[in-house]
Order: C-alpha cells, then sequence, then structure tokens
C-alpha cells in the first residue's frame, strides 16, 4: 500500500507547512486524495492570508488553515508532516513533528508518491541545477516525449501530480534541503553536476550539506543510472560504492569521459562520437558545456540519439539571471549572473570572461572566503565592486590582489562600473552572496540590474 493509502486509512489529518505555492499545491493534492489536512504558516502577510482563504473557500471542513503560527499540538497528531521548501529542519513545527514521531516529507516526494508510473530524471549538486534541468527538459521534448520541469526550478511536483494528463517524463530539480526529506527518491537517471561548499549559513558543516546531497543515492540498486562530474573528487568520492551503472562527464583538458570537451577540435563528444561544435552550444561558459554534457549523457542513457541531442543542444537559450547578456552598452556588455550565490559559481563566470570586466561582489555574506576568486580574477579582471553586507569582507580578501572600490547602493554600483569598465570590455554581476541584504531574493537582484541597463 502506498503512504497515501495508509495515511488514508489511518483517518487523521496531514499536515503542511507554509502556505505559498508548494504548501498550497501540497494541500491540494492531499484533498484531491480524500484526506483531511492542516496547513499552517508562520507568516501572516496579505499574500499568506489570500492564499489561505482562497483554501478554505476550496475545501471547507476538510481543511483547517493557520496563518501567523503553527497549532503544533494539531501538527504532533498528525498522520505525517509535508514540508515546504523554504522550512529550514530546526523549525518548532519540524521539531514537534520529529519529537512526535511524525513522519516529515518534503513537499517533493509527496509529488513523486503521487505520481509513482511517471519517469524522473533527477538533478542535484552545487552548482548548475537549474540549468542542466532545463536542458533535461529541453532535450527530452525535442526527442517528442511529453516533459515537465519540476521541483526547485520553480513548479511544484504537487502541482504537477494535480495535471491530466500526467506528463511521461519529469525533469525534477532537488536541492539539499529538499533531498533531506526525500526518503523514496529513485530517479530513472540521477544526475550529480559538482559538489562544492555552500549553505554553510544553514548547515553545521561541509559534511552535513554534502551528506544530504548524497541522499539522491539513498536507494540505489543495479538497474539504477548515475551521471557525475569526472572533473570534480568530492562527486567522485560520494559516487564510488553507489550501485549502478555511472556515466561521467568531463570537460578538463585532455580528460577522455561518457561525455566530454575536446578542446583541440572544440567539440562536445559523447560515446565516442562528436556530438556538437562548441559554438552552436549557445551558452556562454565551460560550466555550461558542463552542464550540457551531463544532460546529454542522461538522455542518452534514455535512448536518445545524437542528431536529436545535437538539435536540441543548438536551440536551447540561456536562462534569466544566469550568464545572461543583457545589453552592450557603448562597447560594454553587461551580463546578469544574479544567481551566482556562492563562490564556486562565481569563479566559473569569472573563468568565461574573454574580455577585460568589471566584477559586482557582494550581498549578504554565506560564509565562504573569497580568497579563491582571486587567482581567475587576475586574468582579465580590471576591477571588483564590493557592495553590501559583505563588502569589507570582500575588500579585505581581494584587496591585496586586485583593485576594489566600495559601493553603496545599487545604482551606486552600476554606476561606478560604468565609469571603471573599458571600451571592449564586461560587466558582470555575478555576486557570490544571496542578496537578502539588499534584495527579496536574486531574481529581484537581477531584475533591478537589468532595468538599470536597459535605462542607459
Ligand atoms: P543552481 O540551480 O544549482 O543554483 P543554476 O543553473 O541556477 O544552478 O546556476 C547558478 C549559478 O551557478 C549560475 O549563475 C552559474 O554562474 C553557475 N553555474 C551554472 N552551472 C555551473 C556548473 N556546472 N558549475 C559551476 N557553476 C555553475
Amino acid at each position: 500500500m502506498s503512504r497515501l493509502d495508509d495515511w488514508r486509512v489511518s483517518g487523521r489529518e496531514v499536515s503542511v507547512a507554509g502556505l505559498a505555492r508548494s504548501g498550497t499545491a501540497a494541500a491540494r493534492l492531499l484533498l484531491a486524495h480524500g484526506l483531511p489536512v492542516y496547513v499552517s504558516d508562520s507568516g501572516d502577510t496579505d499574500v499568506v492570508r489570500a492564499a489561505a482563504d482562497a483554501l478554505r473557500a476550496e475545501s471547507g471542513v476538510l481543511v483547517g488553515v493557520d496563518t501567523g503560527g503553527h497549532d503544533l499540538g494539531r501538527v504532533r497528531n498528525s498522520s505525517g508532516l509535508i514540508l515546504s521548501p523554504g522550512i529550514p529542519p530546526e523549525s518548532p513545527v519540524v521539531r514537534a513533528a520529529i519529537g512526535a514521531g511524525v513522519p516529515v516529507l518534503a513537499e517533493a516526494q509527496l509529488g513523486l508518491d503521487a505520481m509513482p508510473e511517471v519517469r524522473s530524471m533527477v538533478v542535484t549538486g552545487t552548482n548548475g541545477k537549474t540549468t542542466t534541468t532545463a536542458l533535461v527538459d529541453h532535450l527530452l521534448r525535442a526527442d517528442g516525449r511529453r516533459s515537465v520541469a519540476a521541483g526547485n526550478i520553480g513548479n511544484p511536483l504537487s502541482a504537477v501530480a494535480m495535471t491530466e494528463p500526467l506528463p511521461e517524463w519529469l525533469a525534477v530539480e532537488l536541492s539539499s534541503f529538499q533531498l533531506h526529506d526525500c526518503p523514496d527518491l529513485a530517479p530513472t537517471v540521477g544526475i550529480l553536476t559538482n559538489l562544492a561548499p555552500d549553505h554553510l549559513d544553514r548547515y553545521p558543516s561541509l559534511a552535513a550539506y554534502y551528506a544530504d546531497k548524497a541522499r539522491m543515492f539513498a536507494n540505489a540498486a543495479t538497474t539504477s543510472i548515475w551521471v557525475s562530474n569526472l572533473d570534480d573528487a568530492d562527486s567522485r568520492t560520494m559516487v564510488a560504492e553507489v550501485a549502478g551503472r555511472h556515466l561521467a562527464f568531463s570537460t578538463a583538458a585532455g580528460t577522455r569521459a561518457d561525455a566530454w570537451y575536446d578542446r583541440a577540435a572544440d567539440q562536445l563528444v559523447l560515446a565516442g562520437r562528436p556530438l556538437l561544435a562548441r559554438g552552436d552550444l549557445p551558452l556562454l561558459g565551460d560550466h555550461n558545456v558542463a552542464n550540457a554534457l551531463a544532460a546529454s549523457l542522461a538522455l542518452h542513457a534514455a535512448g536518445v540519439d545524437h542528431v536529436v541531442l545535437a538539435a536540441g543542444l543548438a536551440t536551447f537559450r540561456p536562462l534569466r539571471h544566469r550568464m545572461e547578456p543583457v545589453r552592450e552598452v557603448d562597447g560594454v556588455l553587461w551580463i546578469n549572473d544574479s544567481k551566482a550565490t556562492n563562490v564556486a559559481s562565481t569563479r566559473v563566470a569569472i573563468q568565461a570572461m574573454t574580455r577585460p570586466f568589471v566584477l559586482l561582489l557582494g550581498g549578504r555574506h554565506k560564509g565562504e572566503p573569497y580568497i579563491d576568486l582571486v587567482g581567475p580574477l587576475c586574468e582579465r579582471g580590471v576591477a571588483v565592486i564590493a557592495y553590501g553586507e559583505a563588502g569589507d569582507l570582500i575588500e579585505h580578501d581581494l584587496g591585496p590582489a586586485i583593485r576594489v572600490v566600495r559601493g553603496r547602493t545599487f545604482e551606486d554600483v552600476v554606476i561606478k562600473a560604468r565609469i571603471l569598465t573599458p571600451t571592449g570590455g564586461v560587466v558582470l554581476l555575478s555576486p557570490a552572496c544571496s542578496s537578502y541584504d539588499m534584495f527579496d531574493n536574486y531574481e529581484q537582484r537581477g531584475a533591478t540590474f537589468r532595468s538599470l541597463v536597459e535605462a542607459m
């Protein structure tokens, strides 16, 4: 019997924490399966209350909804607690459930539970998840398969599970936080893009963060198929003992893998045969070659041929806020990489620069030193504009190696970048920090950058 059937038999409520998109989708899915639901959110904003009202109006007595806090007694009496992605594991609602022996599940796991027959390609890793997930989805569609991209990419799996007909395939992005509570994950193909320090503001240690990433492999079997990064020592270690068929990609000079980047011929190679000329992949940076190789390997393992993959890769377009060229103004190209919220992702963005550039770096510090950026910065970097809460630390780490100018407001940062960047150069917004000191999220930061550049 499935978990949902078990819960129906128990007759008890299922609790859902969080009333944003994922939480409301989870509540609707549970209600559609005939389960009584208790949804609560610690917030009490207009948006949260509107979501609460909508659920009450739709479902009447079957749903209990609280805003501005959780009824922990009710959570303790539930048959399960479904977690929205933003809820930290140490929050009182999670502790209450765990303390009472109530199983805690990610919203993503609930969505997957409700569509056991749909095949999935699951993507995790520190960087490149969204891009690789979008590539996987795009390539599945290029092969004529009905695919939906879901999960952390911004489309709750519980919402997908309510669509008719269900897709044939899911391209699923999962963060470490989601993986933490997806105990039954068994993807048709699982992709680990790479591993690097991140989220040290939310995890007690790097090992704890990696342990959550490793949960993608928890149900590995001999029939499993895994795609991972041969160039990354931590990834190699993580997959070493995992059961199943392993496929690896590499962009390192001179390394031949199941999919690799032949720099001499400037082409991507898959399963020993040329796949695509580098110039035909419309994405900046070697890290995006890695993402394209990872997605291609997964699709090839599912039976998609080189011709379809090459055509699909050539028609993929950069995603918003990820190495996204905004505009060329007076001979200067402005690139929005607002999604680069850790040092590793900013490092690859810098490595993708082929022209002199000014780097906009700053925001809320996440715990990693910036010193790792010095090497690649010194190749073509003209200056760094350090701003936000992390400004002092950035200046301290990078000041000895490169010119660091302090920016105050974001407008001031952009004005200074315009003054400092030589004609023929690039302004790169790749902040290596979260945006929460000055913006609601990285999307707002990227959109602000774009509108300032468009107004020039
Ligand atoms: P994620 O979903 O894992 O955050 P994204 O695809 O949204 O990944 O990309 C986030 C940032 O990480 C981008 O701004 C980009 O500069 C960087 N990035 C993308 N792919 C990779 C990769 N394979 N390795 C390292 N950094 C990457």
